[in-house]
């Protein structure tokens, strides 16, 4: 007979064997994997901070790592790009073209390609996500999913750049399982599920820098929710991929891009108060990263990701009656990463893991927003669907066969 205790644990192990995707006969632990995206990274604001040491959490990354620029889309924003990461296919393909498509927000309902998290649920690969930008309304997965960007909710009623609280989410649920939305209240608050709306030009006439200031204090407040948030689900909710997402950086350099008199746009009672505001929202990242990187062990692939960089205005955009709408409303915008030449404002790629090269500089703009799911899939042996249109970036490791990947 067997003993009650070892018969008990038994049918605890067979529970807990994968009953979302398919069964691995090879009880192989699988690979652990933390995404970190990060909205509209510009390497040209971060390398001095890198120099200046004030970025150690990165530049820590970079050491043991590999890195570079992450090639992007033509006229690329937060939905159409993330949605193009997702499933490695063409705006056009997946569907997400933008923040609105045919008059509506976009939403994931629109998403006509298979997306890396369906992917990864499928093989029995558990999933979390959080804040992840165009993942409204959230959808099922083998774990958990928050939405982020483009939640709609109260006083955010379209979705668009601004933050409604857990409690206030309208047209659509933020949370998988629904469930899981009374513990994250009980446990973590009532966070902001975005960053917070950018002043409009008549807010801030007069009061530049009180307006200012004030919303500084309120991103931090945001980012130190989500710092929280990120923190609780990694120690209550581990799983295989996690895939957690910060927007407040790009939304800051939108109107406090550190620029000088001669740019575009130059407004000496906003742009001459706080030139220190971009730079810092790095600054602040980096101990949200570190925070992160406190749950990950030798034996965890970290991935920073940015979708996009971000720039000063040139004086020809000023003319163009298109040119920012997705950001602007009425703010005074004097940075802007939808230029027609996705070259001019390449996003970034950071990556170390199990096999992944230490110290490697990606040059040129080799690697795209397109072979980041494949690369992804790859970690886990699972060959990548056929209409993924990048490719696994094997350069970044050690050998091309990744011995830590499961091969079939
Ligand atoms: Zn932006």
């Amino acid at each position: 007979m067997v003993p009650r205790k070892t018969s008990l644990l038994l049918s605890i192990l067979l529970l807990a064997l994968p009953v979302f995707g398919q069964q691995q006969s090879n009880p192989k632990p699988k690979p652990r994997v933390i995404v970190v995206g990060v909205n509209g990274m510009e390497l040209d604001i971060i390398r001095p901070l890198l120099l200046k040491g004030q970025m150690p959490n990165l530049a820590s990354v970079i050491e043991r790592g590999a890195y570079g620029k992450l090639r992007t889309v033509s006229a690329p924003n937060c939905p159409r790009v993330y949605s193009t990461l997702f499933t490695s296919t063409y705006p056009e393909e997946h569907g997400v073209t933008g923040f609105i498509v045919g008059g509506i927000t976009a939403n994931t309902n629109m998403l006509k390609e298979e997306p890396v998290w369906s992917l990864l649920s499928k093989s029995g690969i558990t999933v979390g996500m959080a804040n992840v930008p165009a993942t409204f309304p959230v959808m099922p997965v083998n774990g958990y999913m928050i939405s982020g960007m483009l939640t709609r909710g109260k006083n955010c009623e379209d979705g668009v750049l601004c933050a409604p609280k857990l409690s206030e989410v309208m047209g659509g649920d933020a949370v998988y399982p629904k469930s899981m939305q009374a513990e994250l209240l009980k446990n973590v608050g009532d966070f902001y599920i975005d960053c917070e709306r950018m002043p409009s030009a008549a807010d801030l006439k007069g009061h530049e820098s009180e307006v200012i200031d004030k919303w500084l204090g309120k991103v931090q407040v945001i980012r130190d929710q989500q710092t929280k948030l990120f923190d609780y689900l990694l120690n209550e909710h581990p799983t295989n991929f996690t895939f957690l997402a910060q927007s407040c950086e790009d939304r800051a350099g939108h109107w406090l891009y550190p620029i000088t008199p001669f740019n575009a746009g130059y407004n000496p009672s906003i742009n001459n108060v706080r030139q220190d505001a971009f730079p810092n929202q790095y600054i602040a990242f980096d101990k949200v990263l570190g925070a992160i990187l406190k749950h990950a062990d030798e034996n965890t692939y970290v991935v920073i990701i940015s979708d996009h960089g971000i720039k000063p205005l040139r004086e020809f955009e000023e003319k163009d009656p298109h040119a920012h709408m997705d950001h602007e409303k009425t703010t005074p915008v004097i940075a802007k990463h939808d230029f027609a030449d996705g070259d001019d404002v390449p996003g970034s790629l950071f990556v170390m893991g199990p096999g992944v090269k230490h110290d490697l500089r990606l040059m040129g703009l080799g690697a795209s927003v397109y072979d980041v799911a494949p690369t992804l899939l790859h970690i886990y042996g699972i060959e990548q669907p056929k209409q993924m249109r990048g490719r696994v970036l094997t350069e970044i490791f050690e050998s091309s066969d990744n011995k830590v990947a499961a091969k079939k």
